[in-house]
């Protein structure tokens, strides 16, 4: 008998959704419905190597969940079967430390937590409620970003402001793409056939937002990603880091308000920020090889600060067995790979031209046999961590 479990993820504006059977891992169905809120929305499933589409206008989550509900009935499989609902939800505050079944009192802690993340947690909340209505005899269980970082020591989330100012507003570290974290530093121990426990490692997950983190036997030590999940790595649209001094300087300079300044760093900065609008590594490369000053820049900020917090994190970790790719640009943008290892030479860390090919979806070592540090590429699939920790939760 499989054992299929759903999993959602909403954003603002879609809704991305897995059937997976957690026994064969097999998945059974796939979603997306894109377009929430605006006139022409759409949803495409995939199930049994077919693909169906629905082209309609989708009011909200409530709307959204429908469809869902209407793409399995008409092409299957029934949703009858499914044993327990995963979602994702974003921030998980001081509250939430580990995946949590959901009750009204989560529901609640959620909404109390939408300040921290007013751009993610609200989504997350509506698709659980559309979701309880839609399989409300079925348990619900949330998998927080933010759990796998709850172990960061309190000198890596603590931000030297004033105590009772970070108290009073909960500011501190919290971290973000835990899941991913979490699935790609075990299987790269597993894949090196150690254990997770003597096995220190730097995971990079660059996909469009981009983070990394220090894992020391397991445990998260550190991480780029803040109080929110601007801070860090230069990412497709978001800036990173930059000096907080930017924020009254341009309120002061520039007349712009909170809202207009948050805009310019989450949407407007980053690769695309820099490369006239190329937030796409693929874009992004076809205009450095056509000679485009501003996407080598862009390029060349974006390895400068990658390679400073792999260099910061070796001396966080001390010993460090692993580098792991993993994400949209870490599993695909080889080129990319290759420059910033190229960069790390003199620590003695090598990359085997033949080994870094552009695909890669299965675990590979791509480091050189005489690399100071071994170089992988772990395929993230965030979808089958959050089946397999919703399926634990309910056992
Ligand atoms: P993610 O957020 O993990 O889905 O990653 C999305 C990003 O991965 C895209 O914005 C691209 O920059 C990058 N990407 C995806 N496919 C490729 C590819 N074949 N080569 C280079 N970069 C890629």
């Amino acid at each position: 008998m499989p054992t299929p479990i759903l999993v959602l993820n909403c954003g603002s504006s879609s809704v991305k959704y897995q059937m997976i059977d957690v026994d064969t891992e097999e998945v059974l169905a796939s979603g997306l419905i894109e377009k929430i809120g605006l006139a022409f929305g759409n949803l495409t499933h995939t199930t049994q190597g077919l693909l169906y589409r629905i082209d309609e206008t989708i009011k909200d989550h409530t709307e959204a969940l429908a469809l869902v509900t209407r793409a399995f009935d008409l092409w299957g499989p029934s949703l009858s079967t499914v044993v327990a609902v995963g979602h994702r939800a974003v921030h998980g505050g001081e509250r939430f430390r580990a995946t949590t079944l959901i009750t009204q009192d989560v529901i609640d802690g959620l909404t109390d937590l939408s300040e921290l993340a007013p751009l993610h947690n609200p989504p997350g909340i509506a698709g659980i409620k559309a979701a309880q209505k839609m399989l409300p005899d079925i348990p619900h269980v949330a998998i927080f970003d933010t759990a796998f970082f709850s172990t960061l020591p309190p000198e890596a989330y603590t931000y030297a402001i004033d105590h009772d100012t970070a108290v009073k507003y909960h500011i501190r570290k919290y971290g973000f793409h835990g899941t991913s974290h979490s699935y790609v530093s075990k299987k790269a121990a597993q894949f090196m056939e150690r254990d997770l426990e003597g096995f220190n490692q730097i995971v990079c997950h660059l996909g469009n937002g981009a983070s990394i983190s220090a894992v020391q036997g397991g445990v998260a030590v550190d991480t780029s990603m803040g109080l929110t999940p601007l801070a860090g790595l230069v990412m497709g649209t978001r800036s990173g880091d930059v000096d907080p001094g930017l924020f009254s300087y341009l309120q002061r300079e520039a007349g712009m308000d909170s809202q207009e300044v948050d805009a310019l760093l989450n949407k407007q900065s980053g690769l695309s920020g820099l490369a006239d609008g190329s937030s796409d590594f693929r874009d992004l490369w076809d205009k450095i090889d056509a000679g485009d000053e501003h996407a080598q820049l862009a390029h060349d900020v974006y390895v400068h600060r990658l390679i400073s917090y792999i260099g910061s994190y070796m001396a966080v970790l001390g010993r460090v067995d692993a580098i792991v790719f993993t994400a949209g640009v870490g599993e695909n943008a080889n080129r990319t790979r290759e420059l910033i290892i190229a960069r790390l030479n003199g620590l003695g860390v090598r990359l085997d031209p033949e080994r870094n090919t552009p695909r890669n979806k299965v675990p590979t070592l791509i480091s050189a046999d005489d690399s100071s540090i071994a170089v992988l590429v772990v395929p993230t699939n965030e979808e089958l961590a959050m089946a397999r920790e919703t399926f634990q939760v309910i056992n």
